[in-house]
């Protein structure tokens, strides 16, 4: 979702050429605009090199207009919101951009409500509550933006983005602004079929409730996450997809590895489906880690673990 096909991808080089064209991606750009940026404290994981240039567009125009100059100059761009993912040591080529300036949040009617992508899950969440809205509340305790979740279907076994999504707002690599009614894309655990480009929004189609039964599920929900993960530690959510029938979490401990560290990285004592940082881990340690779960549970089980995390940048 976040390169454009037939592009240079995130982790290729940029050669002298690619600078030049980088200039022509930023022009004009009223947004923020930040060179050799450091993400990793960007990043819920705080792991991950620099982004050659990162941007924050100042508004929807400001998405339209680097996008498609991005396009044109064959300048790889992609959106960080930073809780679903592993931003490699070696950082990121080209344009990321942070939707941070996106974050307009509005009842259209009694039970839709339009948010910018660059809004975050709990803000949006909360917005429901007061509004007495249900729907939302499998989302409790989920850190990432409105765009992200769309982008990975975000959820959990009470619910998923799938369920209360009405419509998604677009900027495709042409820089048009284009609307995608839900019921128009395919959605499967963790991933939806949209066609490339940026989300810039999204309609929630909810339905009038109690405040207080709302708030109390989701008072609920967030202690049970407390008790169930290991929230004090930096760390960037599950990190591979439950298989049919059985839990990531539930084979990796079977394994043996809770615990299992290289390097500052570490698989989590409390829950084994998260990885930590225990302060100072790398990339390649996580990722290091990450081929020891796989390998392990395939040779105990021969289920192979699919990562649910993206991987970007360069090693
Ligand atoms: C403590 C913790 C608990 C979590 N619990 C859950 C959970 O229960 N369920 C769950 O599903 N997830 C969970 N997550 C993971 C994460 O919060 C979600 O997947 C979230 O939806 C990702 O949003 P993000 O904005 O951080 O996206 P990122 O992680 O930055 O991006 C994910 C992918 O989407 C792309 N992307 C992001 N925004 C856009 C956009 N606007 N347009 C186009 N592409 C975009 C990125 O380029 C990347 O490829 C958890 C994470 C943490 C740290």
């Amino acid at each position: 979702m976040s390169l454009w096909s037939g592009l240079p991808g995130a982790g290729d080089v940029l050669t002298v050429s690619n600078h030049h064209d980088l200039k022509a991606a930023l022009s004009g750009i009223r947004g923020e605009v930040v060179f050799d940026a450091p993400l990793a404290e960007l990043t819920s994981l705080r792991i991950g090199g620099p982004a050659d240039v990162f941007v924050s567009p100042a508004d929807v125009h400001d998405v339209c207009r680097i996008v498609r100059q991005a396009h044109t100059a064959q300048v790889p761009i992609m959106v960080l919101g930073g809780t679903n993912l592993l931003v490699q040591d070696g950082g990121i080529r080209g344009v990321v951009l942070s939707l941070s300036n996106l974050t307009t949040i509005e009842q259209e009617d009694d039970r839709l409500v339009f948010a910018e992508a660059g809004a975050r899950m709990p803000t949006l969440l909360g917005f429901a509550v007061h509004h007495a809205l249900s729907g939302l509340e499998w989302a409790a305790g989920i850190p990432g933006t409105v765009g992200g979740a769309v982008v990975m279907n975000a959820g959990t076994k009470l619910g998923e983005m799938q369920t209360c999504l009405d419509a998604v707002q677009l900027v495709d690599p042409e820089g048009r602004l284009m609307t995608y009614p839900a019921a128009d894309l395919s959605f499967a655990y963790r991933s939806v079929s949209l066609p490339e480009g940026v989300v810039v929004g999204a309609w929630l189609r909810l339905a009038s409730a109690s405040r207080e039964t709302i708030e109390a599920r989701t008072k609920s929900y967030l202690q049970y996450r407390k008790r169930s993960q290991p929230l004090s530690q930096p760390n960037a959510g599950s990190v591979f997809k439950n298989p049919p029938e059985t839990t990531a979490g539930r084979l990796i401990e079977e394994a043996g590895l809770k615990g299992h560290r290289v390097g500052d990285a570490q698989i989590s004592t409390k829950h084994a489906n998260f990885i930590v940082n225990l302060g100072h881990a790398r990339s390649t340690e996580v990722l290091q880690l990450i081929e020891t779960i796989q390998q392990e549970v395939w040779r105990r089980t021969g289920i192979r673990l699919e990562l649910e995390w993206k991987v970007v940048g360069e090693g």
